[in-house]
């Protein structure tokens, strides 16, 4: 199943994307996307309720904006230099264990909506990435067990302020939280869809320019060994996202020297078998 947010900011009602290419209206299923759905039998009775009811539910126009494909999760969960390459380009060794830093879930926003270079930003970046959606509670969970707990992937573009990540001081957390920092969606995919998450293609450009163009194949630590990770440190809620890293080609990166995003630049991504998101980047008004 491919799940779907649609309607105005913070008002997004549940639905489907079907594999005509239609998409429904869930509103009858009577339940958000959130932690509720995903720790009970959620997956299961929306496919249920979709066998009877997908025929005849509302169809959703294509002109109706799509919202982030799960309601707000309990948190978001980052994973840093988890590509060797994009290390490389960022001139930091290649780490032994994965790294983890937090990304504020109010950063969270529609697939395609604006992304607001915030106030006073000199260099706000991209990074196409691969999340994990969670699906059941996980606490100490060993590799072999832990594609149990994922509910299924989606898009995510990590955007980060990089003078405020690396620059001032303390924690990655202040370049990457800002308001509409956290595209996701177009479509949660769940697990079933996805054969094999370590062999999707991942891309992303500015402007018509491809600056990211990778697999996830190269990433350092696969899914089952993030998810484990994670959970011997703190427990993950059904719908928590883990973001589970960038491959090269982000602005810090480029040579001969960085670029990084002004007002009007329009941002493309997608990854198979996930969709693909389209940003416009707006001053801060
Ligand atoms: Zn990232």
């Amino acid at each position: 199943m491919k799940l779907i947010r649609h309607g105005a900011p913070d008002h997004e009602t549940p639905g489907l994307l079907l594999n005509d290419g239609r998409r429904i209206d869930a509103s009858g299923f009577g339940s958000d996307y959130n932690e509720a759905f995903f720790s009970g039998d959620g997956l299961e009775r929306l496919a249920e309720w979709a066998k009877t009811n997908a025929a005849s539910a509302p169809v959703v126009a294509p002109s109706v904006r799509l919202g982030p494909c799960i309601a707000r999760p309990s948190k978001i969960v980052c994973v840093g230099l988890n590509y060797s390459d994009h290390a490389k380009e960022s001139g930091m060794p290649i780490p032994k264990e994965p790294i983890l830093f937090f990304k504020s879930t109010s950063s969270i926003v529609g697939p395609n909506d604006d992304v607001v270079i915030p106030r006073g930003s000199q260099k706000t970046d991209w990074e196409v990435e691969l999340a994990i959606i969670i699906g059941r509670r996980a606490s100490y969970v060993s590799e072999a067990d832990a594609l149990k707990h994922v509910a299924g992937y989606a898009l995510h573009n990590d955007y980060s302020e990089r003078e405020w990540q690396l620059e001032r001081g303390g924690q990655w957390v202040k370049g990457k939280s800002c308001d509409t920092f956290a595209p996701l969606g177009p479509f949660l995919a769940t697990h079933d869809e996805i054969a094999d998450p370590q062999a999707l293609k991942l891309w992303l450009s500015v402007n018509g320019v491809m600056r990211q163009n990778s697999s996830t194949a190269q990433m350092i630590f696969g899914v089952p060994q993030l998810v484990s990770y994670i959970s011997q440190f703190m427990t993950l809620l059904p719908g928590d996202v883990i973001s589970t890293g960038t491959p090269p080609g982000v602005g810090l990166g480029l040579k001969p020297e960085p670029v990084f995003l002004k007002p009007g630049d329009v941002v493309e991504l997608g990854i198979e078998g996930l969709g693909t998101q389209r940003q416009t980047a707006l001053a801060f008004a």
